[in-house]
């Protein structure tokens, strides 16, 4: 097993509001929400960022990550108004755990460029 907080929750070690889960992929309610609705889509398969993935041997996994995000967006009733995915990477990134996580943002309107 992984050393991120993000492990334990996918082993169940540590509690998380869970909202959808499969073989691959889980997702659940971030700690400190920025938003109405602020859910982390993770894959289960350990990897520390965005530059540890491979677009073609990784396609199927985040394809599935992309589904799980438009089916929690319809589930929370944010889907119709948009929403926001965002995935950061490293430390300019302002990325905090190191297992790839992609925020789901809704709920209200989202400025841009981001801050
Ligand atoms: P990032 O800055 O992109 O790495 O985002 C990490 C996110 O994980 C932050 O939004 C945190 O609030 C969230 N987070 C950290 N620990 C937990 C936890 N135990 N349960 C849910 N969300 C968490």
């Amino acid at each position: 097993m992984g050393n991120t907080i993000f492990s334990k929750i996918i082993s169940k070690e540590i509690p998380a509001d869970i909202v959808f889960e499969t073989e691959n992929v889980l997702a659940f309610r971030d700690i400190k929400p920025q938003a109405p609705v602020h859910i982390l889509i993770i894959p289960k398969k350990e990897i520390p960022t965005i530059r540890e993935i491979n677009g073609k041997t990784d396609a199927v996994l985040l394809g599935e990550m992309i589904d799980a995000a438009n089916e929690i967006a319809k589930k929370e009733n944010i889907s119709e108004d948009g929403f926001r995915l965002v995935f950061n990477c490293g430390n300019n990134g302002g990325q905090e755990v190191y297992h790839i996580h992609m925020h789901l943002l809704g709920g209200r309107k989202f400025n841009w460029p981001p801050g």
